[in-house]
């Protein structure tokens, strides 16, 4: 009687842990998924400001001729570099 007893709590504990478990592994996929979200809304953001909203130049010879414009009509410190996101080349004013 007593070990039947103790098998059906056990039984109990079983299915409170697997419940437990899989709650949690819910949590941890919801998790997974806004960091995701925001990892993509973060990475969109760095492509628009550091892509999509700059002239782009075929090759670095092409932005190195933009610079020396941009340096000849008094606009100095111009650094160009290759995009990750397109392939092209584009001019920051901030030196990485
Ligand atoms: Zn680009």
């Amino acid at each position: 009687m007593t070990s039947r007893k103790r098998s059906a709590r056990q039984k109990q504990v079983e299915a409170f842990r697997a419940q437990l478990s899989s709650g949690l592994d819910e949590v941890y996929a919801r998790a997974q998924a806004e960091h995701a979200a925001a990892d993509s809304r973060r990475e969109e953001a760095y492509r628009a400001k550091s892509c999509e909203s700059k002239n782009r130049y075929a090759t670095r010879w092409d932005a190195q001729e933009a610079i020396a414009s941009c340096a000849a009509h008094g606009r100095t410190g111009l650094t160009c570099y290759r995009c990750d996101f397109c392939g092209g080349w584009h001019l920051t004013s901030h030196p990485r």
